[in-house]
């Protein structure tokens, strides 16, 4: 059981999270498991929690806990999931993680690894509030950390870079409380169990991180 790598994913909006997620389940041959797709996947298959979850997403309303879980519980029981997975966007609050502990804790298993990609507020609506793109061609930037050569202008093609709506900055600093508010409780409860290290993201390359993020799975 102590090569089991049950690991769960956080991160605020803007930390990069994918980028990370992405190398580990492709080092660790783990199944990468986020709660969009996983809600997606059981409403396509029709499963039984699908079924029920495809009422709610429906409707635009947030699916349950008791709904999500039961997804989560479909979901960890294949084949795939059997040695290890890496959970994305669950456990968002103690209850659900109580829930995991005990799901796990049925089949002799336990999470082995919380990291926490942990990088400052002030940074993750930099990132996110200079996000452009170019509205011809798509081209990403960041007016901070990748400019364009000149202001509002795409290198590629010349066309005007363009922000979304929803990452202007009292959204983002929205989004950004709202994911502290839900994962301090975890990063405490993680903590107690000893299960929790984290990856200092602040004013680093995504290499970087990475190779922190190596250190915590190796253990
Ligand atoms: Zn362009």
């Amino acid at each position: 059981m102590s090569t089991q790598h049950n690991v769960i994913l956080l991160g605020g909006p803007g930390a990069g999270k994918g980028t990370q997620a992405e190398r580990i389940v492709a080092d660790l041959r783990l199944p990468h498991i986020s709660t969009g797709e996983m809600l997606r996947a059981a409403v396509a298959k029709g499963t039984r929690m699908g079924l029920e979850a495809q009422k709610y997403m429906g409707s635009g309303a947030l699916v349950p806990d008791e709904v999500v879980i039961g997804v989560v519980r479909e979901r960890l029981a294949e084949p795939d999931a059997a040695d290890g997975f890496l959970l994305d966007g669950f456990p968002r609050t103690i209850p659900q993680a109580e829930q995991l502990d005990a799901m796990l804790a049925e089949a002799g298993r336990a999470v082995t690894h919380v990291v926490l990609i942990d990088v400052p507020a002030d940074e993750l609506v930099q990132r996110i509030a200079g996000r452009r793109s170019c509205a011809g061609c798509g081209k990403l930037y960041n007016v901070t950390f990748d400019p364009p050569k000149a202001d509002g202008v795409c290198d590629v093609c010349g066309r005007e870079l363009v922000q979304r709506a929803d990452d202007n900055e009292d959204t983002v600093r929205n989004r950004i409380a709202v994911y502290e508010d839900q994962t301090a409780p975890l990063i405490g409860y993680y903590t107690e169990r000893g299960v929790l290290e984290s990856a200092l993201g602040g004013g680093k390359l995504p290499d970087e991180v990475y190779a922190r993020v190596q250190q915590i799975l190796a253990d």
